[in-house]
C-alpha cells in the first residue's frame, strides 16, 4: 500500500481538508473543474488506507456507469492494489444489484428482466388498447412519463388521488395496469429499480439494518442532480455514525426536467445535521479566459448558492466567437479548425464539439464525412440511424418501391392502425408461399378475403395511405416530398403529441430531415430522381460505421452527456436564440436559468480552447430563418472573446452589430468556391443596390443557373431572398 503522503500530495489544502476531515456528514459545494470527483476518489483511498476500513463497507454513487468504472481505476490506481468488493456504480445500477440479491424479499421472480424505455412505451401502448382508452387523449410516451415521473416521486398508483379529476382517473388506471402486468411478466423499469429498492428497505428492517451496517462510508457525486427517490433511497441508508460525503455543483444541474431536485443540497445540510461544508474554488481544468467567461456567464442566473473560481494557470487563448452565415458554413469552419489543431499535434479525441439539440449534429456529421474525420456521437445515435428518421424514410421508401419489405414491416403499423401480429403473420405467409413482395401478397389477402373484414380493410386502408403518398410525390421539391410524406403517414403528429424531451427531440429530427433534404436537392444532386438519391446517401450514411471505441475520432455529443467529462479543445455550436436558449424554455425563467446552466456546463468542459459559434441563417423544416445570437454570448464579458467573421475584410451588413464584443477581426481566407455563384459577379459580403430596396449586402447563395438565389440584408434592416436571374442587382461598390 502506498503511503498516506502518496495519497494526499497532490491536492490543495482546501481539498486536503475534505479529504482528510474527520469522519462524519459532509457536503462539498464546488464549482466545476475544482477536483470534486477527484476528492471523491482521492477519499474513499483515505478511507481505506487511513480507516484500514474495508472495501466492503463503502458505496459509491457516480452519474453514469462509465463514471463507476474511471472511478474504481482511480482509487485502485492511488492505492496500488485492487478493492474488489466495494459497491460502485450509478444508483439504478446499485438498486438493480440489491434486487438481485434480495429478489425473494423483494417479491420479484428470480429472472426478473429489466424493461428499457422502448419496451416500456411498447407495453403502455398494448395497455391502452386493452382498456380501451383512446390513443390520441393518452399517447403511450406521456402515459410513460407520467408513470416514470410518479415512480420517481416514489408514488405507486395505490397512492394517488384522482381528485375527482376525469384524466388522472384514467392515468391512474392505466399506471395500475401497467403495475399488474409488470408484476406478472415480472418486469422492473429503470423508475422501479429505485422505488422497489427503497420499498424493500422500509419493508424489512432487519435488511436494512444489514445495510446500514455494512456501507460505513457513502460518497456521492454529482449530488445537484438526485430526485426524490434517490435522496430518500440515501436517507433510509443513513444513520447517525454513517460517514456520508456528498459533492455537487448547483450551477450544474441540469436534469431539473427529469425530475432532478436542486433544493436536494439545500435540503441535505437541514436533514443531515451536522454537516461540515467545504467549497473548492480553485479550478485546473481550464484556462483563465475560460474561467472568466464561464464565472461571467452563471452570474446571470439568480438562484444559486454563489461561488467563484479562480485558476493559477495560464491566461489562455482568447476564446473564439465564429459567427457563421448558415449552419453549413458553422460546419465547415469546425472542420478547418479540427483540422488546423490535429495538424498542430492535437489527437482528434482531444477534441470535442458539443450542441444543445441532437437534431444539430446532421450537419455536423455531414461535414465530417465529407472531410472523412473520424468521429463518435457518444451516448447517442447517429442521425440517420434513429428510430423516427428510419421511420420517416421507410414511408417515403414505400411509396416509390412498393416491394420494400423492410420498409413495409416497419411501418405498417406505425403509427398502430389496427393491424396485428395476427395479420401480418399471415401477410408473410402469403408472401412466403406465392413468393411475393408483402405488398403484393398484401393486395391478395384483401382480394381472396384471407382475413377478417376488419383486418382487410385496416391493410387496405394502409396501401391507400402509402399510394397517397406516392401520387402526391410529383411536382414537389425534394423537401416537399419529405414534408408531405411526415404529414400524410401523420409521423410528424404522432410525435407532436407525445410528451417530454425526448418526443420534442424527435419532432427536431424530423424537421432536420426536411432541412436536410432541402439542403441535398440543391448541393448534392444536379441529375437524376433526387429523392432516390436522398434515400440511398441516408441509407449508405446509416450504414456508415462511427469509429469504434479505441479508435482517435473526434467526439460529439450533446451538452447534457458531457456533464463531468473534459477536453483540450471544445466548440459550442449553434449558439442562438430559440436553439439555445431553447425556445421552450426561453419565457420560463426557472428553465432559461437551467439552459445557462447547460451552457456553463458546455464552457467549463474546456482545458485549452473554447470555440463558440452561431449561424447568422439556418435552415428548419426546410425553410431559411434568420437567426439571433443567443443572449448567452451577451452575458461572456467582450475581452474574453475573438470575433471571427468570414471574408472580413469585405463589407459586412450595416448596423447589425449583434453584440457588444467589439474583440479583434481576425481574417480568414475566402471560402469562395463554395459560395461561388456561376451566372454573376457576385460574391459573398458583395455591397449591391436594388431598384426597389436600395442598398444592401450579400449574405448567401443558393443554387446555380436560372433556379440560384441570392440573400441580401437591405440597408432597411430587412433580409430578402432573391431569384438571381429576375433581379437586377447592381455592384454598389
Ligand atoms: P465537474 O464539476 O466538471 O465534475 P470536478 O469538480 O469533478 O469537475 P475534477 O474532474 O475532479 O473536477 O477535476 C478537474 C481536473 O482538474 C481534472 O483533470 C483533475 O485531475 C484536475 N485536478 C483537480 N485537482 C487538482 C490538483 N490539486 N492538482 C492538479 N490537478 C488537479
Ligand atoms: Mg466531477
Amino acid at each position: 500500500m502506498r503511503t498516506d503522503d502518496a495519497l494526499t500530495a497532490a491536492l490543495n489544502p482546501a481539498q486536503l481538508e475534505a479529504v482528510t476531515a474527520p469522519l462524519g456528514k459532509m457536503l462539498v459545494l464546488a464549482g466545476a473543474g475544482s477536483g470534486k470527483t477527484r476528492v471523491l476518489a482521492h477519499r474513499i483511498a483515505y478511507v481505506l488506507a487511513e480507516y484500514q476500513a474495508s472495501p466492503y463497507s463503502i458505496l459509491a454513487v457516480t452519474f453514469t456507469n462509465k463514471a463507476a468504472g474511471e472511478m474504481r481505476t482511480r482509487i485502485e490506481a492511488l492505492l496500488g492494489h485492487s478493492i474488489g468488493g466495494m459497491w460502485v456504480g450509478t444508483f439504478h445500477g446499485l438498486a438493480h444489484r440489491l434486487l438481485r440479491s434480495h429478489w425473494r424479499e423483494a417479491k420479484l421472480n428470480e429472472h426478473f428482466q429489466i424493461l428499457d424505455s422502448d419496451d416500456q412505451q411498447r407495453l403502455v401502448r398494448r395497455l391502452l388498447k386493452e382498456l380501451g382508452l383512446d390513443e390520441s387523449k393518452f399517447t403511450p410516451n406521456q402515459v410513460q412519463w407520467y408513470i416514470n415521473a410518479r415512480k420517481d416521486e416514489g408514488l405507486r398508483a395505490a397512492h394517488i388521488e384522482d381528485n375527482g379529476n376525469v384524466v388522472d382517473r384514467s392515468l391512474i388506471k392505466i399506471y395500475r395496469a401497467y403495475e399488474e402486468t409488470c408484476e406478472r411478466s415480472s418486469l422492473v423499469d429503470f423508475a422501479e429499480l429505485l422505488l422497489r429498492s427503497h420499498e424493500l428497505w422500509l419493508s424489512n428492517a432487519d435488511l436494512l439494518k444489514h445495510y446500514q451496517e455494512r456501507f460505513k462510508h457513502i460518497l456521492i457525486d454529482e449530488f445537484q442532480d438526485t430526485n426524490t427517490i434517490q435522496y430518500a433511497w440515501i436517507s433510509l441508508l443513513t444513520r447517525n455514525d454513517t460517514n456520508l460525503m456528498v459533492v455537487g455543483d448547483d450551477d450544474q444541474s441540469i436534469y431539473g426536467w427529469r425530475g432532478a431536485k436542486i433544493e436536494n443540497i439545500h435540503q441535505f445540510e437541514r436533514d443531515f445535521k451536522p454537516v461540515q461544508l467545504i467549497r473548492l474554488e480553485q479550478n485546473y481544468r481550464s484556462t483563465n479566459v475560460i474561467l472568466e467567461a464561464a464565472n461571467a456567464l452563471i452570474r446571470h442566473n439568480d438562484t444559486r448558492l454563489g461561488k467563484n473560481l479562480w485558476t493559477e494557470g495560464k491566461p489562455g487563448e482568447l476564446i473564439t466567437l465564429y459567427s457563421a452565415y448558415n449552419e453549413r458554413d458553422e460546419a465547415h469552419y469546425l472542420i478547418e479548425c479540427i483540422r488546423e489543431r490535429v495538424s498542430k499535434g492535437y489527437a482528434r479525441r482531444d477534441i470535442a464539439i458539443l450542441y444543445r439539440s441532437n437534431a444539430q449534429s446532421r450537419v455536423l456529421e455531414e461535414a465530417l464525412l465529407q472531410a472523412a474525420i473520424p468521429y463518435r456521437v457518444y451516448g447517442g445515435m447517429r442521425f440517420f440511424e434513429r428510430a423516427e428518421i428510419k421511420n420517416a424514410l421507410a414511408y417515403l421508401r414505400l411509396a416509390v418501391n412498393h416491394d420494400d419489405d423492410p420498409a413495409f414491416e416497419r411501418i405498417v403499423n406505425f403509427p398502430t392502425r389496427g393491424i396485428g401480429d395476427r395479420s401480418l403473420i399471415t401477410l408473410r405467409e402469403v408472401a412466403r408461399e406465392r413468393q411475393l413482395s408483402l405488398w403484393e401478397a398484401a393486395k391478395k389477402v384483401i382480394s381472396e378475403t384471407l382475413l377478417s373484414p376488419r383486418a382487410c380493410s385496416a391493410i387496405e386502408a394502409f396501401m391507400q395511405l402509402i399510394d397517397r403518398i406516392t401520387i402526391g410525390l410529383y411536382e414537389l421539391t425534394l423537401a416537399e416530398q419529405v414534408e408531405h410524406a411526415l404529414t400524410v403517414s401523420s409521423l410528424l403528429s404522432f410525435y407532436q403529441q407525445e410528451r417530454g424531451e425526448e418526443a420534442r427531440g424527435r419532432v427536431e429530427n424530423l424537421d432536420e430531415l426536411v432541412s436536410a433534404a432541402g439542403q441535398f436537392q440543391v448541393e448534392d444532386n444536379p441529375q437524376g430522381d433526387p429523392l432516390m438519391a436522398f434515400l440511398a446517401t441516408a441509407a449508405l450514411e446509416a450504414g456508415e460505421r462511427q469509429g469504434e471505441e479505441g479508435q482517435d475520432c473526434v467526439q460529439l455529443m450533446t451538452l447534457h452527456s458531457a456533464k463531468g467529462l473534459e477536453f483540450p479543445i471544445v466548440f459550442l455550436a449553434g449558439l442562438e436564440e430559440g436553439l439555445f436558449p431553447h425556445f421552450m424554455s426561453a419565457t420560463d425563467p426557472y428553465r432559461l436559468e437551467e439552459e445557462r446552466r447547460l451552457c456553463y456546463v458546455g464552457m467549463t468542459r474546456a482545458k485549452e480552447h473554447l470555440c463558440l459559434s452561431f449561424a447568422e441563417s439556418r435552415r428548419s423544416r426546410g425553410a431559411e430563418t434568420m437567426q439571433r445570437p443567443s443572449r448567452f454570448i451577451q452575458e461572456i464579458p467582450s475581452s474574453c472573446l475573438q470575433e471571427i467573421r468570414p471574408r472580413a475584410n469585405i463589407m459586412r451588413p450595416v448596423n447589425q452589430s449583434y453584440y457588444k464584443s467589439e474583440a479583434k477581426q481576425q481574417q480568414r481566407l475566402p471560402t469562395v468556391d463554395f459560395y461561388s455563384n456561376e451566372q454573376q459577379d457576385l460574391h459573398i459580403g458583395q455591397g449591391v443596390k436594388h431598384k426597389t430596396f436600395g442598398r444592401g449586402t450579400i449574405l448567401n447563395f443558393e443554387g446555380n443557373g436560372s433556379h440560384a438565389r441570392v440573400q441580401v440584408r437591405f440597408e432597411s434592416g430587412e433580409t430578402k431572398w432573391l431569384v438571381a436571374s429576375f433581379v437586377e442587382l447592381e455592384v454598389s461598390f
